[in-house]
């Protein structure tokens, strides 16, 4: 895994916290993802945990440094206190050295510091040939955050204005560390899935609290398979049950429901919603395939919505699953045709998932969300020749060319491959990637998808600049 080293004197809480929409807040340390990409997060000041007060801060000097990182023991706390600095440059500089991504950050309140200029120096001293992104935390207005974020200019990088409590300008952040990881990492990481014959896909099951998740469940696998019993303290975040099709074909079941309850009871401070929002996006991420239920008569919600969307960010492939079909009256072709309008037009980001209709409670059904399942994830694994490919992507460039820039520079694509399976990955190697517009960018996307399918998984396309 590529890693991101965080560098900063040592004060005042620097844990990044990355805003989920209203959601969950993540801490950006350990492993951590973001879009397709998977990174792992070094805080270089981990001896000293930052956000302590000055006195557990001390206190965990005292054990961290009985010796000294130079082998001389300790005098006193007060001895540790001075020393603070060239230890944490010594505890730094194995994390930087093997980071592909230094994360220099400061604190805009504070404004600039000498500490700062000192580890902006050691950094562009020994560390110029890495990618150094400088971030101005505590910068809560966006307006105030540039004015705020101006005096750092003079450490001689690019100051990025964030703020880790209200996420202003951490997607931003989060973005220029991928898209450099990604050109650190070259494409030879991509292409490490391997085809594996016994290879079992995993399906989850999400979806708002009682839209019939474990109905569900309890249709595909049978009652006595899913009764869950209410151990405490149990950490595991879905119960799994695995499944195997009349043809022979396994898969593995991710409950998220019975979970739910207990942890419901478990922590009364968080909302149901907000829990069962948070056990999707962990089954989300363990899964290959998401079967997103919702409820027929209470339609798509903001939350399905978030959940939609990570399904799409994190490249899984879905089944949308309208449950209680049978309590929507009077149902005829038009009016199926017009509720699929409703749920298409409210879930823009899984435009290209299948829709299944079906009623837990009869059973009715329930088994075209395994066949589906199964399709999409069949189509999320597929390979599309490199002729066709490159033939799809030359037609999409004569029907509609890139637009010219004022110098009269135009992009153009020698080749396309594709890097990756789960989901699709294509690589577009081009003149100059700054050559393609976002919405020429989301024409090519379309096309691909248009003419070479796909259906029920993302896909990706990269471009890349080839001199
Ligand atoms: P979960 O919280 O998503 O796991 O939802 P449950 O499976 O516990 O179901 C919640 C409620 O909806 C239960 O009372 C079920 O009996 C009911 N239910 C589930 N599926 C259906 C269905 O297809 N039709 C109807 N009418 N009710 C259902």
């Amino acid at each position: 895994l590529p890693k991101v080293a965080v560098i900063g004197r040592p004060n005042g809480n620097r844990a990044i916290v990355v805003d989920e929409p209203g959601v969950t807040r993540d801490r950006l340390y350990g492993r951590s993802y973001w879009g397709d990409q998977e990174f792992m997060v070094i805080d270089t000041g981990g001896v000293i945990t930052l956000s302590k007060s000055q006195a557990g801060v001390m206190e965990e000097l005292a054990i961290t440094t009985t010796v000294g990182m130079d082998g001389i023991p300790m005098a006193s706390r007060e001895a540790a206190i001075a020393r603070m600095p060239s230890m944490i440059e010594k505890q730094a500089v194995a994390a930087v050295e093997e980071a592909a991504v230094l994360l220099f950050l400061v604190d805009g309140q504070a404004g600039l510091v000498a500490a700062d200029i000192e580890i902006a120096d050691w950094l562009r001293r020994n560390f110029s040939h890495k990618c150094i992104i400088l971030a101005v935390n505590k910068c809560e207005s966006p307006r105030k955050g540039q004015m705020q974020a101006l005096e750092f200019w003079s450490l001689g990088f690019t100051p990025l204005p964030i703020s880790a409590i209200t996420g202003t300008g951490t997607g931003e952040l989060l973005d220029m560390v991928c898209s450099e990881l990604k050109k650190f990492e070259g494409l030879e990481g991509l292409d490490d899935v391997e085809e594996d014959e016994n290879r079992v896909p995993a399906i989850s099951i999400v979806g708002r609290p009682n839209v019939g998740k474990s109905s569900i469940l309890n249709a595909l696998v049978g009652e006595d398979r899913t009764i869950v019993s209410p151990v405490s303290g149990t950490t595991r975040d879905a119960i799994d049950t695995e499944l195997t099709t009349v043809d022979g074909q396994k898969y593995k079941l991710i409950d998220t429901a019975g979970i739910r309850r207990r942890a419901a009871v478990a922590s009364a401070g968080s909302t149901t919603e907000t829990l069962s929002v948070k056990r999707a996006f962990s089954a989300i991420r363990r899964s290959d395939v998401v079967a997103l239920v919702i409820e027929a008569m209470a339609c798509v919600s903001e939350q399905d919505y978030k959940i939609a969307e990570r399904i799409e960010k994190e490249g899984k492939a879905c089944v949308i699953v309208v449950n209680k079909w049978d309590t929507i009256p009077n149902k005829n072709n038009e009016s199926t045709t017009h509720y699929e309008q409703d749920v298409r037009e409210k879930l823009r980001v899984l435009d290209w998932a299948p829709i299944v209709y079906c009623s837990a409670i009869n059973g009715n059904s329930v088994e075209k969300i395994i066949s589906a399942a199964s399709l999409v994830e069949k189509e999320r694994s597929r390979r599309l020749g490199t002729s066709i490919l490159n033939q799809v992507v030359r037609e999409a460039v004569a029907f509609k060319a890139p637009p010219r820039t004022r110098g009269g520079k135009r992009g153009r694509v020698y080749y396309t491959t594709q890097a990756a399976v789960r989901p699709p990955t294509f690589v577009l190697f081009v003149n100059d990637a700054k050559l393609f517009p976002e919405p020429y960018r989301r024409y090519m996307h379309k096309q691909l998808r248009s003419d070479a399918g796909f259906p029920g998984t993302p896909i990706r396309l990269l471009w890349r600049s080839r001199k």
